[in-house]
């Protein structure tokens, strides 16, 4: 028999050939330089581990890990850990391309990575999964750390493994340097070096572009219905804030159930249903399950895929009857999606900016623990805000500038940032 860790083989999303097209279409609408192009084109390094784990039944399992580093021409590199069984190379590789246009495009001093396990985190104990987490950093060793490569939470990973990251990596160092080291990943708990604020930063920020989205377009939020798919970090605080803008949350789906509710359904009550039920959404009182498959079509004002990429697709853009889509998952578009929501006059506030929130609370988090100071979720917000709208204006007046829609435009900021360094820095040696 299979065992646990292999019994889920990794599906092929495509994620990598959807974000190289991206990136090729933009360089030749910007005229990328040919040399920084190559560069960019390449992920400077691919990390595999193989790593065994007792499990609580007394037998090893071993796992499969990545770290996947992209670039760090503007900073050391930055992204998250997913814990899932569609983690594989091809998508790790995808996601960290996509850090480092996020986190360029936001203007940070990072570059980009992602990594993490292939599992399904929802077998495994909770002792397990510190094992498992312990033993995944001591394998990573020192390709991470706090002035290189500084991983955070993503899909099913949270400040407890990142609390279980920064102790083992810090433990596993010389004690003179255990609290500049704690500082190797950011979305830490609060206790243990966290920022207040970065539990909500990327839904804060999903909201903050809608924000700017409504002010830009004359379309208040206020009154305006819409649907999540992936009830999450992202997905939960997405709707937290968009319900206080008065905004109604009609449809919720993950991989369990597609519930809906036309009246409103209460995402805190829904948020404490899913904390008790293992995250699943199923069974929640508050909602009807209905045909998951009428998802996209629902009649609503905004969409926000919060879960896996690749989800709008050409089976179902053409039912999408919103007026925006707000990209809170990374790649939840692919490119035949992508061409029929344009033409059908969809907005698109593409992943790398709509979800941006998450690696800008990150940044201050780093800072605030570089700086030994601590801040208030107060000043947080506020400066998640400015950042955000900064980037959303930048994205909004080069689209003009260019002709092109939000995604190429905000490839080619993000872009245009990555070639000045390399043209004023120059190549070693
Ligand atoms: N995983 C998040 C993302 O995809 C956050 C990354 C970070 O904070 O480094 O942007």
């Amino acid at each position: 028999m299979a065992s646990k860790a292999e019994s889920a083989p990794a599906r092929k999303e495509g994620m990598y050939d959807v974000v190289m097209r991206q990136f090729e279409a933009a360089a030749d609408i910007m005229k990328l330089d040919p040399g920084v192009r190559k560069i960019l084109s390449k992920t400077n390094t691919e990390i595999v581990v193989h790593f065994p784990v007792r499990l609580d039944n007394g037998k090893i399992e071993v796992f499969t890990g990545y770290r996947v580093q992209h670039n760090n021409a503007l900073g050391p590199y930055k992204g998250g850990l997913r814990y899932h069984s569609t983690v594989d190379i091809d998508g790790a590789r995808a996601l960290a391309i996509w850090m480092t246009w996020k986190t360029s495009l936001a203007g940070l001093p990072y570059g980009g990575a992602k990594g993490g396990i292939h599992l399904n985190p929802k077998e495994y104990s909770k002792n397990e999964l510190e094992r498992i987490t312990r033993r995944f950093t001591y394998a990573l060793g020192d390709n991470i750390g706090p002035d290189l490569d500084i991983p955070a939470p993503d899909v099913n990973t949270n400040p407890q493994i990142m609390a279980w990251i920064a102790d083992t990596f810090s433990s596993t160092k010389s004690p003179s340097t255990r609290f500049a080291n704690l500082h190797v990943v950011t979305g830490k708990p609060i206790g243990a070096g966290g920022l207040a604020g970065r539990d909500r930063a990327t839904g804060f920020g999903v909201v903050a572009n809608l924000k700017a989205w409504s002010k830009l377009t004359n379309n208040p939020l206020k009154g305006m219905r819409f649907t999540v798919q992936g009830f999450g970090n992202v997905g939960y605080w997405t709707a937290h804030f968009l319900l206080k803008e008065g905004a109604t949350l009609i449809a919720v789906q993950d991989a369990t159930a597609t519930l809906h509710n036309p009246k409103g359904i209460d995402p805190e009550a829904l948020n404490a249903h899913s904390e008790a039920n293992g995250r699943n959404i199923q069974g929640f009182k508050g909602a009807a399950e209905m045909d998951p498959k009428e998802f996209w079509a629902l009649d609503c004002d905004i969409v926000v895929p919060a879960a896996l990429g690749n989800q709008i697709t050409e089976e179902n853009a053409g039912s999408i009857k919103a007026k925006v889509v707000a990209e809170g998952a990374n790649g939840p578009t692919d490119i035949q999606g992508e061409q029929i929501l344009l033409k059908n006059g969809v907005h698109i506030i593409p992943d790398i900016l709509c979800n941006s929130g998450g690696v800008i609370g990150s940044y201050y988090e780093w800072l605030q623990n570089k700086r030994a100071e601590i801040w208030k979720i107060e000043e947080v917000l506020e400066m998640i805000h400015d950042k955000i709208e900064t980037s959303f204006n930048q994205v909004v007046e080069t689209a003009k500038e260019f002709k092109v829609d939000w995604r190429m435009s905000a490839y080619i900021v993000a872009l245009r940032r990555l070639e000045t360094t390399y043209m004023e820095r120059g190549i070693f040696p």
